[in-house]
């Protein structure tokens, strides 16, 4: 069927980014919103994550999207009815050098000087407080009690809901394949099942987010890679009040519990970047020996699941929310939302945030001004610092 119509505004991605986005902007009082979604609500990276909500992030910007989402997560049920099932679990990131004790001190001090619960623990501390990790491998680490994790398919419904009974036109199997403008101004969004006139649009995509951007002669510097997820056989040992998360930084593994057995998620910082399309056996095989270096009771587990999908990046591992940029300068109303990876933890806060710069220019949630596309070079290079707590995502970005 072709529509020809209008909207105040249009969000195009219906992942946790563009989900929220569409429901803020209803709820910030347009009065019609439109969410085109090309398969169906969640069907790209966002159904597919580990759930992780980190606070305890690298750079003030990761912090602050960090905390305004965690709140968020525990003001659901009442503004909405529903929740995504957070669970504050309390986080742990281990050092095991020197230099990361030093590093992780200095971390603190910027997270506590924004309010964080973040504390530092001795190493007889940290395996009192995870009975499950062999004692003695590390020389402490950072905790925060608040940080936590959801359950991404219950995240996708709780949008779904959201936005149903907000009242945004979600339009599943549409796929936006250009933008209409007339100056240096956005006049709508061309899709296909026709045109939808609006002034303000903003654009997801998650690990397709390049490719929506080229649809409109925007250069955005952002990829997609294979990340890996596997779920443990329970054991007892393993049960949810015995398992604070752990990020073993270093070697880009992390895990929560799950079920009564371990959830744990890894990314190869030799992975090129590129659709994942199976898993890679042979990775998961050594993440899982380290696993069991530092958890030992899930050496010789069973899995019950494993899966790879593709996961969103930028090259300094910070999320984009900012206007769009072509090569004639700033497209009028539309502006570009990514989380680079990190939508759990940081989605909701990045979506809001979208929404205010679509409707003012700027957002209470996080200081923008630095994270629109202006700060990538033509080579998707950023002079911004690279989040330091961040998966080993490749650093540089093949499709431009
Ligand atoms: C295995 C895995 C584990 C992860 N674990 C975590 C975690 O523990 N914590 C965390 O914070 N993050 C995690 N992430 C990252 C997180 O899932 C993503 O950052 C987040 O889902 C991105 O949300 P999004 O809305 O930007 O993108 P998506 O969820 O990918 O949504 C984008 C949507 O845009 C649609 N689309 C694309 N092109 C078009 C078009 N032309 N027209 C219309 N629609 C279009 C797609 O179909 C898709 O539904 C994980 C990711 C993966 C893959």
């Amino acid at each position: 069927m072709r529509v020809t119509d209008t909207a105040d505004a249009v969000v195009v991605g219906g992942g946790t980014v563009g989900g929220w986005c569409a429901y803020f902007l209803r709820r910030s009082g347009l009065n019609r919103v439109v969410l085109v979604e090309k398969r169906t609500l969640g069907q790209g990276a966002s159904s597919r994550a580990a759930g992780i909500v980190r606070t305890q992030g690298g750079t003030p910007w990761a912090v602050r999207l960090g905390e305004w989402s965690r709140r968020f997560y525990l003001s659901q049920r009442d503004e909405i009815g529903i929740d995504s099932g957070f669970t504050p679990q309390g986080y742990v990131l281990p050092c095991f050098t020197a230099a990361e004790v030093a590093a992780a001190h200095e971390r603190m001090a910027m997270q506590t000087g924004l309010g964080l619960p973040v504390r530092w623990l001795e190493p007889g501390q940290l395996d009192a407080l995870n009975p499950t990790l062999a004692p003695g491998l590390t020389r402490g680490g950072t905790y925060s009690a608040d940080d936590g994790y959801l359950h991404p398919p219950r995240n996708v419904l709780a949008y779904a809901v959201a936005l149903a009974t907000a009242g945004v036109q979600v339009r599943e199997r549409v796929a936006c394949v250009g933008l209409l403008t007339r100056g240096d101004a956005v006049t709508g969004v061309r899709t296909s099942a026709g045109d939808i006139g609006a002034p303000l649009v903003v654009l997801t995509g998650g690990p397709e987010l390049a490719d929506v951007g080229g649809l409109a002669g925007i250069r955005v510097p952002s990829g997609g890679v294979r990340h890996q997820v596997a779920v443990t056989e329970p054991h007892p040992s393993l049960a949810a009040e015995r398992v604070p998360m752990v990020f073993d930084l270093a070697a880009g593994l992390y895990w929560r519990p799950e079920e009564g057995g371990l959830l744990f998620g890894m990314s190869n910082p030799d992975e090129p970047p590129g659709e994942a399309t199976s898993v890679d056996e042979p990775y998961l095989a050594r993440m899982r020996r380290r696993l069991a270096e530092l958890v030992p009771v899930t050496a010789g587990l069973g899995l019950r699941r494993t899966w790879a999908a593709t996961i969103d990046y930028t090259p300094d591992h910070l999320p984009i929310i900012g206007p769009a940029i072509t090569d004639a300068g700033v497209l009028g109303g539309v502006v570009i939302a990514s989380a680079g990876g990190a939508g759990m933890m940081w989605g909701p806060g990045v979506a809001r945030a979208a929404a205010d710069v679509a409707l003012g220019g700027t957002s209470a949630v996080v200081d923008v001004a630095d994270l629109g596309l202006d700060r990538f070079d033509a080579a998707g290079t950023s002079r911004l610092r690279t989040d330091p707590i961040a998966l080993p995502f490749p650093g540089t970005i093949t499709q431009l």
